[in-house]
């Protein structure tokens, strides 16, 4: 035909197009090489913490970690008749850190009730006037609640008086006059009030907190410390509704008064069961640890003060709970109460607490075992459960976490439980990286879930169906602050993890992963551990360099894309051809199935065989670290005739189109 007519016009056109410009200048992703990133970025947060040595590339803490304590006294009481709780508090704030803090931050979450509030997803049930300060104490100096602080002051004139600014935001700031020395401890006195919203237009846990006049769920319900941390300082992310918290670790001890005959539960332990309990109900508790049956400690129709309780007009629950960072509680009317056992490894038994109201009583038929399976599970799989007790509290929102306590029935047992973990015991800056709590727990409740049905686990697959969702504008890459993540915070925070970690036991193993999760755990049990800290932890636990992983999973939202090209075998040695046409590399893993009959298969040292005509062979990912699209894969197993050959035979590396990955590319249509 004419083909050197064509070539040249071809040259002629080529020429005169780039003389214009008009050439597209993107190359085609078949052809054009791709860079990969071998390191994960360093923010100038996590910068700061390294030349502190707060923290360092081991992932542990660094030597020179600290973190802040706040101890809470709380004394508050809740009137039914107007839904509000009123309190006074005493935080005592341990500046561990080392340096001067010039203001004390607070956080204020029932201010997203208030009308006019900033808020993600959630919508309270009521509007109402949030959390109500009416007096701040700061080393027993009065703060004025009215003053119009001034920001940026200058230096000349120092304030002459404290004031505070925010109180009607979720964070507030306490501007001081004398700075809180490195290692001093000061005492911040707090009088508020806030009313708890119901009614049936609340969207999103803890935007309802309350059933009628009848029972109350109230969470977040206190003036809290805000996170001080060594890599942001203070934490000023306001509350918005869908991602939680991050809280400081400290003691509580609480003093909660109801009416009488109301059934209160709570995170720590009632120190004082003598006087709100009656004397049949205390015989019932000393039963809970004997056997994992379910104890009734009090009954339906054991109601109002002297028979639900013991007898008075107002009744004062006390709790007091150690190492943890919030305090939740419920109490109702009529709330049935059940309790039965969980035996922690290394520990003993620990008695699960159930409290609900007799219209929900079949939501909680299973929520004993659920609870105690998670409890038993999850402490031998990551660490022990460290907490004396555990509460199921019934309520409006059913499906949420605080330290020893869950809101939620049966229907989310398992997940709620699994926060005990993160983050109760690690706690994780849940504001910022929601999938270190979240997602973490997703993956956890797969291996739970699997163990509740005597079955294997298996994360085959989940890796790879990443590649069917990515590249929607929607998907805030994970490292993205939750607050920001918008429509794709639920695939951010709790979708995307275990498919990150299906992949990453498709590289090490599952058990490597889960492993050096549990050393993680220990390592950061009762600290704050950043994403870097995570990352460099299991580079070092699993000894290799996954950087480039984690920049691909945390960073973007770039998939693998592999695909088998071409296959060619002469005198017995095989080449397959490669491609990828995503941005993130994998190791290149073949199955190769033989024929059952033939010359007898040599040894591979990168094969490992699965039976007598199986063979799964692996090269790194460090082949595509030249940024080449295709890689020859050459084995040599001799003259045995090849039926099939699959590229990522279990679904660990995200791919949209898995068809391509077998060869010969027939044997996958159907
Ligand atoms: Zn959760």
């Amino acid at each position: 035909m004419n083909m050197r007519i064509t070539l040249l016009a071809l040259l002629t056109t080529v020429s005169v197009a780039s003389a214009q410009q008009t050439v597209p200048l993107r190359k085609s992703i078949e052809t054009s090489k791709r860079s990969i990133r071998l390191d994960v970025p360093m923010t100038n947060s996590i910068r700061k913490a390294f030349t502190a040595g707060t923290r360092d590339f081991t992932g542990k803490p660094g030597p020179n970690y600290w973190q802040l304590e706040a101890d809470y006294n709380i004394n508050a009481s809740l009137d039914p008749a107007t839904q509000t709780i009123t309190g006074t508090e005493k935080i005592s704030v341990h500046n561990n850190s080392k340096d001067e803090l010039r203001n004390i931050v607070l956080r204020l979450d029932h201010n997203i009730f208030r009308a006019e509030a900033q808020r993600g997803a959630s919508v309270p049930a009521e509007a109402t006037d949030g959390m109500v300060l009416t007096s701040i104490k700061v080393a027993g100096a009065p703060v004025d609640l009215t003053a119009t602080p001034t920001f940026g002051r200058s230096t000349a004139t120092p304030p002459s008086k404290l004031t505070v600014s925010g109180l009607t935001q979720t964070v507030a700031s306490i501007n001081l006059i004398e700075p809180i020395k490195a290692g001093a401890t000061v005492e911040v006195e707090i009088a508020w009030h806030t009313k708890l919203p119901g009614g049936t237009i609340g969207r999103g846990h803890r935007m309802t907190q309350r059933f009628d006049d009848k029972l109350f769920q109230p969470t977040q319900w206190y003036p809290r410390l805000a996170k001080y941390d060594d890599l942001r300082g203070w934490e000023t992310s306001p509350y918005l509704g869908p991602s939680e918290f991050y809280n400081n670790f400290g003691k509580f001890d609480v003093y909660l008064t109801v009416p009488g005959g109301w059934i209160v539960s709570g995170t720590g332990v009632l120190q004082n069961p003598k006087e709100v309990l009656t004397a049949t109900a205390q015989q019932r508790l000393a039963t809970v640890l004997n056997s994992d049956d379910e104890v009734t400690i009090v009954g339906e129709s054991e109601k109002g003060p002297g028979k639900s309780t013991a007898p008075g007009d107002k009744l004062t629950w006390h709790f007091l709970a150690d190492k943890v960072n919030d305090f939740a509680w419920a109490t109702a009317e009529n709330f049935i109460w059940k309790a039965t056992r969980a035996t922690i490894p290394g520990k003993g038994a620990i008695p699960i607490h159930m409290v609900f109201a007799p219209e929900r009583a079949k939501s909680f038929e299973k929520a004993g075992q659920i609870a105690r399976h998670a409890l038993e599970f999850y402490s031998k799989l990551w660490a022990p459960y460290p907490f004396p007790q555990f509460t199921m509290q019934d309520g409006p929102s059913a499906g949420m976490e605080y330290p020893m306590v869950i809101n939620s029935n049966q229907g989310a047992a398992d997940h709620e439980t699994a926060h005990q973990w993160w983050p109760m015991v690690v706690g994780n800056n849940e504001t910022r990286y929601g999938w270190m709590d979240e997602g973490f727990n997703q993956y956890m409740n797969i291996l739970s879930g699997a163990d509740v049905r005597q079955r294997a686990y298996s994360l085959d697959g989940l890796g790879q169906s990443y590649g069917r969702s990515s590249g929607s504008e929607s998907e805030a890459p994970m490292m993205w602050s939750a607050n920001d993540a918008g429509s794709g915070y639920s695939f951010q925070t709790y979708g995307k993890t275990p498919l990150m970690l299906s992949m990453l036991g498709g590289i090490v193993g599952d058990e490597a992963v889960i492993n050096a999760m549990k050393k993680y755990t220990a390592t950061w049990s009762f600290k704050h551990p950043s994403p870097w800290d995570y990352m460099f932890f299991m580079n070092n636990e699993l000894n290799q360099d996954l950087e480039w992983f984690w920049y691909y999973w945390l960073f973007t939202t770039e998939t693998v894309e592999g695909s088998i090209q071409d296959v060619k075998t002469v005198k017995g040695k095989t080449t397959v051809t490669v491609h990828e046409a995503g941005q993130m590399p994998s190791p290149v893993v073949l199955k190769v199935e033989f024929e059952a009959a033939g010359p007898a298969l040599k040894a591979v040292a990168n094969a490992k065989m699965i039976d007598a005509t199986t063979a799964v062979v692996t090269w790194p990912a460090s082949v595509w670290f030249n940024g080449n699209r295709t890689f020859n894969a050459v084995m040599d197993f001799g003259e045995r005739k090849i039926k099939k050959i699959t590229f990522d035979p279990n679904g660990r590396f995200p791919d949209a189109n898995v068809a391509d990955n077998i060869w010969p590319r027939e044997q996958s249509v159907k």
